[in-house]
């Protein structure tokens, strides 16, 4: 039909008359509008097919993650309620009027039950990033086509996960590789001294945060020693001084680099501040021989921050990149303040030797942290959660760190506790990056092929390169 009208408007003016030629006129003018608009169209959708197949056949090197076995998390039988529970949902969900139970009757209510609770908030959440990206895990592992969860479909995708849990092990080994991944980062912030993980599926994060907090809350004598104390005790290590305390955290370096760590992790600004202080070793030494109990908010403080730029310096020596907590906190009640990127700034000028990897765009200070990954050679963007927290964020944010830094220093991690949620964020990660260089493809800002090299890059060369996968897990990438 087109062909034929296209072809009409083609035969030449004659005595037939002005008014009929000129409505051929505007006929051609609209035909070819709607090609050139249609052929715009079809160049941009398939631009974006093709940068975002290409980040399908990437074999994913998944920087940041919080995996759970089920009966980590107390589950013996899970059914969607308990995903919910364990998934970032959850405080969009409390946000919006909803609560959050304790296991007991996370067990016994009903689906029924369950959505007279919490199903009205649930709804008010369809809008958010973190129910996007949720929904999103199942709609690519359960074959789940709907766009929202409603009070008729849970029952029978509830069926399937209590299926698919009753052999996790079976399930998340499917599951992970139908993702798309290789290797993922593991932080056990919930037993942060276990060094025996599955190397099949993961590589070993040292996670630093008991090493800074515990230093200003030690003991006292004849008191049961509890956190990094008893692990010390368990190990034949007594800590009395300063000097004690720092030969057993240099003990966990050991510990965790003989079980082949890839980097050091905190999330200190979930209890403090980021801004550490440079703290003399003799202040520190002395600090620490003070009753705990005794010291003020500001010693407990700088104590903290002795031993942070200690493991920085550790870090230096032994070469592990430290990746850092920045921005919006998760849950539901924190201070927003402790996350900010700025208050690292005299860390990144005292230690260029050291790596650092700044986590999560800093949102909401996605400027300023892109300013760091620009200005020093030694500070690396890792996007990882940025999608999941705001999409669109994620897009403009992203957008302005391509203007601003180099593309060898991005990195991508999922940040979840089970393997439905990190697939669901790979998914939006993916798409966020391919839409964003698909938009700077169409404004002649890059090329395609440069696009997929980026793509390669974030998802998995870069963490190769910077975390020397190679060297330290012994393997061929
Ligand atoms: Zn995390």
């Amino acid at each position: 039909m087109i062909q034929n009208q296209f072809y009409f408007s083609f035969v030449p003016c004659s005595s037939a008359g002005y008014g009929y030629c000129k409505w051929m006129f505007v006929s051609v003018i609209l035909l070819l509008s709607f090609a050139l608009f249609n052929q715009c169209t079809q160049d941009q959708i398939s631009t974006y097919q093709k940068i975002k197949s290409n980040a399908d056949s990437v074999h994913v090197i998944n920087t940041h993650e919080h995996q759970h076995w089920p009966e980590e998390y107390g589950y013996l039988h899970t059914r969607f309620y308990h995903l919910i529970h364990a998934s970032y949902l959850m405080s969009d969900i409390v946000s919006a009027g909803g609560q959050r139970l304790d296991m007991e009757p996370l067990d016994s209510f009903s689906l029924e039950a369950h959505w007279k609770l919490n199903g009205q908030a649930l709804d008010y959440t369809r809008n958010t990033s973190y129910y996007s990206h949720f929904i999103k895990g199942f709609q690519k592992l359960y074959d789940f086509d709907e766009m929202y969860f409603t009070e008729e479909n849970i029952p029978a995708l509830s069926e399937q996960i209590e299926k698919n849990y009753a052999d996790y092990r079976t399930w998340f080994d499917a599951s992970f590789r139908k993702a798309g991944f290789e290797l993922m980062f593991l932080d056990q912030y919930w037993k942060p001294f276990n060094t025996e993980i599955d190397e099949k599926y993961y590589a070993l994060v040292f996670h630093i945060n008991p090493l800074v907090m515990h230093v200003s809350s030690h003991p006292a004598k004849g008191e049961k020693p509890t956190g990094l104390y008893e692990k010390a005790a368990e190990e034949g290590y007594t800590i009395q001084s300063l000097d004690d305390y720092l030969e057993y955290c240099d003990h966990l370096f050991h510990k965790n680099l003989d079980h082949k760590a890839v980097c050091v992790k905190n999330s200190l600004a979930y209890s403090r501040s980021l801004d550490f202080e440079d703290v003399p070793y003799e202040e520190a030494r002395q600090l620490f021989n003070k009753p705990s109990q005794k010291l003020s908010p500001g010693e407990a403080k700088k104590m903290q921050d002795f031993i942070f730029h200690w493991i920085i310096q550790k870090s230096i020596e032994y070469d592990l990149p430290i990746q850092i907590h920045t921005g919006y906190l998760a849950g539901n009640g924190n201070n927003l303040e402790n996350g900010k990127p700025v208050k690292l700034n005299n860390l990144f000028l005292k230690y260029p030797d050291a790596k650092f990897v700044l986590f999560h765009g800093g949102y909401p200070w996605t400027g300023e942290y892109a300013a760091f990954g620009k200005m020093f050679p030694n500070v690396y963007m890792d996007i990882v959660w940025l999608p999941q927290i705001s999409r669109e964020k994620a897009v403009m944010a992203l957008d302005e760190m391509f203007d601003c830094v180099p593309y060898n220093k991005f990195f991508w991690g999922g940040d979840c506790g089970l393997i439905e949620e990190t697939t669901g964020s790979l998914e939006f990660g993916k798409e966020v990056v391919a839409e964003v260089l698909t938009r700077r493809i169409e404004r002649g800002l890059l090329t395609e092929d440069v696009a997929i090299d980026i793509v390669k890059k974030i998802f998995r060369e870069n963490a190769i390169e910077v975390f020397k996968l190679k060297e330290r897990l012994g393997r061929e990438f």
